[in-house]
Order: structure tokens, then sequence, then C-alpha cells
């Protein structure tokens, strides 16, 4: 069978070896897995889960035996449900290629089963069928909460009293929001752990799937020539930067109860930096990554009112009506002071990062979209070049770059000396590794290895209920004083670079912004 982590033989460089291993083969005929997608009508389930799912059945990554079924409360025939998931499926590997056969084969393994979320009765119907269609095999079940987060809790309840597996596995995966604070980010721990052990719940947090993030892993703990440098000793600060080159559009009613703090900083952000910081794990299993997580979670302090800069986009100067002010969106009041902007320092108390800012920069309707972390490093002591030539060499300092989106990269700044007959140095891109010119093949959608994980077990990408207790911890009493306070934003143009502020907050902390 397979190994009990296969992710690690993917990796082999040996193209003969470069096969995915299909699914637990020992257990082909024995075992059957059902994927219950509960919100199936909803955004996150057609744009991402359907076509992550179709992926991975494409790539022989499911069992044999499966079956998926969309729950929801719309009236649905599975011929229906079939017809709708059909428009989002792509052969991800090769846009190219073709896989109508593969794409219909997936399909008849698709149902449909409508009910309330609230309902053990509707539960019980599901259960029904999905018994039929597992017909008496050993029978593990996964369910996706793809439905507002005010249901986890109560599907959770149904999920578990009426259609849990009898005989295999139950688990079940949410995404974000996991609150809106502490106390309701327990509250909501408290509810699921009514109903399901911490084992069973698959905290997605989808930044963590994306490869360069889980990449981070490996550069820092199987090179030899960055980990040492790892440290206040040589890393001057770290910039986590998230921009999107476009508004709210649409998610209004979501967006302007969480704010850009909540929906990018408190996660995506704070659990980049986490795998960025952390010590050296014990070994690569969930729980030693994860505990290592949660310490540099609780060796931060919670970020400062005076360490923060918020942001609100306006339309562009221009007037044009193709950008509007966030606060022109029809679902968001026109005094709303939810930032679309923030940028914040944070310090980490621990022996490795006392002293050094880590900024967190994110926002919508910036000039560009990306996702970076920068890594800046001190001067060279005693630079023999600023003696001799009295160059200034202070901007020049060596930066590394992972960028995550788009145009995965690693890139690494070094001073070189401009070829002739004279000293100038020059402090470009020195190395380059360029994703899509290294790897042609095309990179898994973050949900698709999340999605593996989740069926296989692997929990190191999902989020422990203390870690997210932690990271909640860093945010929120600013939160609560920005509300409290009442503060205002700084309105930036639509597609500019931000706020003013945050060129003030870096120069406070002596960081230029890559
Ligand atoms: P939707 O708003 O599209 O809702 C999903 C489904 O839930 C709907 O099709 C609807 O199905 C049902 N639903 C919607 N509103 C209610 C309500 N008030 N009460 C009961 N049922 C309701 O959500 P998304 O698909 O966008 O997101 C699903 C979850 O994933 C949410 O928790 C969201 O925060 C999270 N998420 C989404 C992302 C995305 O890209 N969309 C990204 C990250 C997280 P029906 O009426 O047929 O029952």
């Amino acid at each position: 069978g397979a190994p009990a982590n296969s992710r690690t033989t993917e990796r082999v460089e040996n193209p003969a070896q470069k096969e995915y291993i299909p699914f637990l083969e020992t257990e082909k005929d024995e075992t059957t897995l059902s994927i219950v997608v509960i919100g199936a009508s909803g955004d996150l389930s057609r744009r991402k889960i359907f076509p992550a799912l179709f992926a991975l059945f494409n790539e022989d990554r499911l069992p044999e035996n499966f079956t998926i079924f969309g729950y929801a409360r719309i009236i649905m025939t599975d011929e229906e449900l079939r017809n709708m998931i059909s428009k989002t499926l792509t052969c991800r590997v090769d846009k190219r290629e073709n896989c109508n056969e593969k794409i219909d084969a997936f399909l008849k393994s698709c149902f449909y089963h409508s009910g309330q979320y609230s309902s053990e009765e509707h539960f019980l119907g599901l259960h029904k069928k999905l018994k039929g269609k597992e017909a008496g095999r050993l029978s593990n079940r996964l369910f996706y909460l793809a439905v507002p987060p005010n249901m986890f809790v109560d599907v959770a309840r149904c999920a578990k009293s009426r259609a849990a597996s009898e005989n295999g596995w139950t688990r079940v995966i949410i995404e974000k929001p996991f609150g809106h604070d502490t106390e309701s980010s327990r509250e909501l721990t408290r509810g699921l752990k009514g109903y399901l052990r911490e084992d069973q719940i698959f905290r997605i947090d989808h930044h963590m799937g994306k490869e360069l993030v889980e990449n981070l892993l490996v550069l820092r703990f199987s090179n030899l020539v960055f980990e040492p440098l790892w440290s206040r000793n040589y890393i001057r600060n770290v910039q986590l930067i998230f921009s999107e080159d476009f508004g709210i559009e649409g998610q209004g009613r979501y967006f302007d109860d969480y704010g850009i703090i909540r929906d990018i900083m408190q996660n995506h952000l704070l659990q980049t930096l986490a795998l960025f910081a952390m010590d050296t794990p014990v070994s690569l299993d969930a729980e030693d990554i994860r505990n290592e997580k949660v310490k540099v979670l609780r060796s931060m302090k919670p970020v400062q009112l005076e360490d923060v800069v918020v942001g609100q986009y306006k339309g562009d100067s221009d007037g044009n009506t193709s950008y509007p002010a966030y606060t022109d969106e029809m679902t968001v009041s026109k005094n709303s002071l939810t930032p679309t902007f923030a940028a914040a320092t944070l310090f980490i108390n621990n022996a490795r990062w006392d002293g050094v800012p880590f900024l967190m920069i994110a926002g919508k309707a910036l000039h560009s979209k990306r996702a970076e972390i920068r890594v800046q490093f001190k001067n060279v002591p005693g630079n023999l070049y600023n003696q001799k030539f009295g160059t200034d060499l202070d901007q020049a300092r060596n930066e590394l770059v992972i960028r995550i989106e788009p145009d995965e990269a690693i890139y690494l700044k070094f001073n070189n000396k401009v070829p002739g007959l004279g000293m100038r140095l020059d402090c470009g891109i020195g190395l380059n590794l360029l994703y899509k010119a290294r790897y042609p093949r095309e990179t898994p959608d973050a949900y698709e290895r999340l999605l593996i994980d989740a069926i296989e077990g692997e929990r190191r990408l999902f989020i422990r209920s203390d870690e997210l207790d932690a990271a909640w911890a860093v945010f929120t009493p600013l939160l609560k004083e920005l509300e409290e306070k009442k503060v205002a934003p700084e309105l930036y143009t639509y597609g500019s670079g931000g706020p003013v502020g945050v060129h003030y907050l870096a120069a406070k902390h002596n960081v230029r912004w890559g």
C-alpha cells in the first residue's frame, strides 16, 4: 500500500517515481469514502470544492470506492447538481488535455440530498442514502461545511447524531471565520466539541495549502544555508504582504462584519508567520509542528494600536464609476469604519526573535495582487567596501523574497560587482527560482492539498484549537480597541499603494517596504 505519508514520494526528483501513488491500495475494495459537501449550492462549493475533488479524482488520488453528496436546502435532482458542478470542472494538470471521460465518470459518483442544516430527520435521510451507496463496506465519512459559520454547530450536531459513519472515521472540515474574537472563537470550539473530538475537526486556512507556504519548512529545515541565518543575529525585519487589486465586490455583507484584520491577518498572515518563525520541530508529525507554532504565537505580544495603520479605499480620483469606494457597496453602511487595509508591526518575545519587527500588510483595492514574504538581512558589519569607496551600501542589503502568488518564486538579492574596470556594486536579484520555469507542471490548488490531507488524516496544515486561541489572543485586544475608540481608517484611493501612514509605520521601525 501507499506509505503513511505518501506526500513525500511526490517530491522525488527521479521522473520514474513522479507518478502519484493511488490512495491506500491495500484497502481498495474493502473501504469506501463518502464526501458530503454541506452548502453544495454555494459559491465556495462551486468554485473550489467540487473542482478540487475532481482534480483529485483525475489524478487517481481518491480511493477506488467513493461517493460525493451535495447537501443544501434548495431542491435539486442529482442530475441538476451534476449540471451545476460540470460547469466548473477543468483538466487542471494540462488545460489542453481532454478529460471528458473522467468528468463523466466523476459526475456518476455525485449525488444530491436536500435538507435543512439543523434537521436531524433530514440528516437521517442523508445517512440512509449514504448507506445505500456504501454497500456494507467499511465506510469513512468526510463532511465539508461550506455554509455560513452560524450553521457549523447545528450541522456538527446533526451529522454526529444521524449521519456519522458506523464503522469508520467521521471528519468535519470547516473554514474561517472561526469566530469574531477570542470569546466567540472559544464558544464555537466548545459548541463543536459538544459533538466532535478535536481529532475529527479539520480547520482549514487555505493559505496554508499554497505551495510556497508549505515549502517554508523545506526551505528552512532541509537546507544548510538558510536556517543558521534565521534569527535576530542576521535578520533585520520580516515583511508579510497580502494585497489584492480588487475591492470587496459583492461580499460586502460578510466583509463589513469582519474587516481585513480578521479576514487576512489573524489567520493567513499569522499562520504564515508562525511557520516562518517557529523553532525546529521534534519531527514532521503534525502535533510536533503545531506545538512549535503555538509556542511562537504564545510568545507574541498582543498587537498595540500605535503599531497599526488602518485604511479604507475610496473611489478612484478620476471619478471612474468602475472603481467604487468601499462605502458605495450596497451592503455597506455609508459610515462604515471597517478597515479594508491594515499594516501592523508584531514582535516575538523569544531568544531567536527579540526586537525583530515583523511587518504585516493586508489590503484590498491596491495597485497589485501579491502575497509574499520578504526577509531583509542586516548590514554587513565593518563593510570593507563602505570603508574603501565610501559607497552607501546601507541601501543594498541582502533580501530573500518568497513570492507565494502570483508567479511563485524564491529569489535572493545580493551584492555583485558590475563587470568592468571600476568598482561598482549591484544589489539586484542574484538568484531566482521561478517556479513556472523550473516546474512546468501546474501547481495544485490549495484546496486539493488540504482535501487530500483531510482524507489521509494528515493534520499538519490544519489549525488546532489551542493555536486558534493563541492567534486570537494576538489580535483581540487591538480589534476591541479599534471598535471601542471608533478609530477612523485613513482613506486611500482604489488602485493605489495604500494609506500614507504605512510609510510612517515603516520608518518608525527603520524598514523600507519591499
Ligand atoms: P454562501 O453564502 O454561498 O453560502 C453557502 C450555502 O449556504 C448557500 O448556497 C445556501 O444554500 C446556504 N446559506 C446561505 N445563507 C444561509 C443562511 N443565512 N442560513 C442558512 N443557509 C444559508 O457561502 P460561501 O459558499 O461563499 O462560503 C461557505 C463558507 O466558507 C462560509 O463559512 C464562508 O465564510 C467560508 N469561506 C468562503 C470562501 C469563498 O471563497 N467563498 C473563502 C473562505 C471561506 P441553500 O440556501 O441552498 O441551503
